[in-house]
């Protein structure tokens, strides 16, 4: 069912030829015909509407008008010439001008003669003009195909100097729809087609670029929609249902030792229902004799190390031994101290491996690992390098799942016969939608609710002039006991203009506090590591009152006395960033303060990520807020996962058709799991089809 047609290299292209071909190549990534025809239209205009002249308003948009010209002129030097037609209609006015091929354009045009003109209107020199407009002359000749509602495609200044503008890229378009070889084989089976009522995948094409009616594009938008979902939904499920066959997992089953004495004797609080329900949910999947792939998902300091150290805990009374990963040096440290605090008195044997772990003690670590004496190890990256070997590997926890690339973790995976249970927690929520593309084939769990007594973070927005008042809030807090954080973010332009602006603040912060009575740490990334493990001691020690930070401290590390986090230049981070700045106070049992410091001048999207950090302390909110402000394109985590990729559909505005696209493909294989029915053929082979072009990121993402 390859057509041969589509494959054809676009070179072969009517129009196109080797040069245009090796631009397309390079500037759309466009090689064959099949590649022209899903490159889809931005955006359309229809041409069945003419503007007045007098209508015209400078939003930047085409315009089709329908005048006479009036009068022709050429203007400028002989090197710099351009050709100005001013036409008119009953309402005004307007220039037409051109460039280029002007002698071309000289011969074509007739004074008097009336023409419909389409093209982009700008002002230059106070009057309104549309450089190399399109024009027709008035007909009513049917085309063979519509051009009613034009496409608009996106170029390239190169392409556009070879004559593939938006115009000229429709009539490479046209010319294959034209073709008589044009077949567009359809992808979806007809018990789909018919049951949800979609057009087919021929239709879908040639309406998607040359729509005959604005119901027409509407169908074919939903049709292609609904495929690239649907498509991406079924390899989900597939994979999900792959992964649960193959992969029996490490059994579990044991609750015993280590989690009854941790539970009973040592755990100084009482776990919160959330806690509770996610331990459940995760002791189901450890039983089930399948292999364990979770997404544990709760905001900062909602209790998820707990949950994971539980986790471990059940491992080892299996026999098994445990990793937990984390993003950075100073995390894992942290981790590590806490994780080994909780477990003083147990017979558990805990170590840390880390980039700057010594040579010795690193091969006594991996000697203790191959024997099994080690029972949890933490660390960064180091703990995924080849030469680390585990005796019985049966969980992998993963902190803070953003940091690391989906190749990383397939590493991880990689390295034992049995796979290990993984359990990927992460602080960022992720949007349902998000979720659904990004981690179909990972189950999740929520902790959707606080430890008790933590009162809601209060955060308020103030300006530059506001200064004053700020220090002497700082001031009060510390006089209380209390420990600020101050902020500032990564220009990262230059590394050098970020620790001037850094050290600038520093230096402002310590005229106001001087140390001849209050002490200020600073930590940043240029910092050594060993540096900054001494001044993050140091405040948690509480021998300084005031951190200056760059986002270094974004993820993880664990201060409750620290009750006020004051953001400088808060419109240069991004929600989700905000969110995790915050989430580092609020952690003990005091009233918590955020200060999001910024100038007036805002943009509108600054503005609203401010004030929807001021509105609510919801991850979830605040994630779903920064999905709708940026797209996926921008979160974390979203680069590797393909959805970059996607042509048409929008996660965000299509959330309808997604969710469809996810059910109908869950049934589709809970019926024939293997697509291995006749009337599956045509699903299972342009699956196999994308799996061709698509690199597999395999089980883990
Ligand atoms: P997260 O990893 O989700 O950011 P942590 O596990 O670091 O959160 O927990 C934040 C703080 O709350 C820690 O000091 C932890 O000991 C404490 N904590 C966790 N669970 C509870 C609970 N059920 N009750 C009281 N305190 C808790
Ligand atoms: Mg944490």
């Amino acid at each position: 069912m390859i057509s041969s047609f589509l494959e054809t290299p676009v070179e072969f292209l009517k129009g196109v030829g080797p040069s245009r071909a090796l631009l397309l190549n390079k500037e759309l990534n466009i090689h064959t015909f099949g590649d022209l025809l899903t490159f889809f239209p931005f955006r359309y205009v229809d041409r069945s509407k003419f503007y007045q002249i007098s209508d015209i308003r400078d939003d930047n948009s085409f315009v089709q008008i329908k005048a006479k010209v009036v009068h022709i002129q050429t203007l400028g030097t002989a090197y710099h010439q351009r050709l100005v037609a001013t036409v008119r209609d009953s309402t005004g006015e307007i220039d037409l001008v051109w460039f280029q091929g002007i002698k071309w354009v000289l011969d074509m045009l007739s004074p008097q003669q009336e023409y419909v003109i389409f093209g982009k209107p700008t002002v230059f020199n106070g009057r309104w003009n549309i450089s190399h407009p399109d024009l027709e002359i008035p007909t009513t000749l049917a085309l063979p195909i519509s051009e009613t509602i034009r496409p608009i495609y996106n170029s390239t200044e190169k392409l556009k100097s070879k004559g593939l503008d938006y115009k000229g890229i429709g009539k490479l378009v046209r010319n294959i729809l034209l073709n008589d070889k044009f077949v567009m084989p359809e992808s979806l089976t007809h018990e789909l087609l018919q049951g949800l009522r979609l057009i087919n995948r021929q239709d879908a094409f040639v309406n998607i670029h040359f729509p005959q009616s604005p119901e027409l594009l509407k169908k074919a938008q939903t049709r292609l929609k609904f495929e690239e979902l649907f498509y991406i939904q079924l390899r989900l499920a597939r994979q999900r249902y792959g992964r649960l066959q193959k992969h029996a997992g490490h059994k579990f089953l044991r609750v015993g030792e280590y989690v009854n004495q941790f539970y009973h004797h040592h755990l100084t609080f009482e776990l919160t229902n959330a806690q509770k329900r996610v331990i459940k949910e995760i002791r189901a999947d450890l039983g089930s004799g399948n292999q364990m792939n979770r997404l544990l998902q709760g905001d900062v300091g909602s209790g998820k190390t707990l949950v994971a150290l539980m986790t471990m805990l059940i491992g080892l009374d299996n026999e098994y031994q445990s990793c937990l990963m984390a993003p950075t040096e100073i995390l894992a440290r942290q981790h590590y101290n806490t994780i080994s605090g909780m477990l003083t008195g147990l017979d558990v044997v805990v170590r840390l491996l880390t980039g700057s772990t010594k040579k010795a003690e690193r091969l006594g670590i991996h000697e203790g690992l191959q024997n099994g004496t080690i029972h949890l190890l933490i660390g960064t990256h180091a703990l995924i390098e080849e030469n680390v070997v585990f005796r019985r590997l049966g969980l992998v926890v993963i902190d803070e799942q953003h940091r690391f690339g989906v190749a990383q973790r397939a590493k991880l995976w990689e390295k034992n016969v049995v796979t290990p249970h993984i359990l990927v927690m992460t602080a960022t929520p992720i949007p349902r939608t998000l979720a659904m593309t990004l981690y179909g084939d990972l189950d999740t769990s929520v902790i959707d609710e606080m430890p008790p007594g933590r009162k809601p973070i209060v955060t308020k927005h103030l300006y530059e002039p506001q200064r004053g008042k700020v220090f002497s809030f700082i001031l009060e807090k510390i006089l209380e006991g209390r420990q600020i954080y101050i902020v500032f973010p990564l220009i990262q332009e230059s590394e050098t203009l970020d620790l001037k602006n850094l050290s600038d603040g520093y230096e402002a912060i310590v005229r106001v506090f001087p140390p001849s009575r209050f002490s200020v740490s600073m930590v940043h990334g240029k910092m050594k590591q060993a540096e900054k493990d001494r001044e993050m001691q140091r405040f948690l020690d509480k021998e300084t009152q005031i951190m200056v930070a760059t986002t270094v401290i974004e993820v993880g590390v664990d201060v409750p006395n620290a009750s006020v986090m004051v953001i400088e230049n808060a419109e240069r981070f991004g929600l989700s960033q905000l969110h995790q700045l915050r989430g580092r106070v609020g952690r003990g049992g005091d009233q918590s303060f955020c200060i999001l410091m910024s100038s007036y001048e805002l943009s509108a999207e600054a503005r609203k990520r401010i004030s929807t950090m001021v509105r609510t302390n919801d991850g979830f909110e605040i994630a779903e807020t920064d999905l709708q402000l940026r797209g996926p394109g921008d979160l974390q985590g979203t680069q590797q996962s393909g959805i970059m990729d996607l042509r048409i559909a929008d996660i965000v505005k299509d959330e309808k058709i997604l969710k469809y696209a996810r059910s109908v493909a869950s049934e589709v294989i809970s019926k024939d799991p293997t697509l291995s029915k006749k009337e599956n053929d045509i699903l299972a082979h342009h699956l196999r089809n994308m799996d061709k072009k698509q690199q597999n990121w395999g089980l883990i993402s």
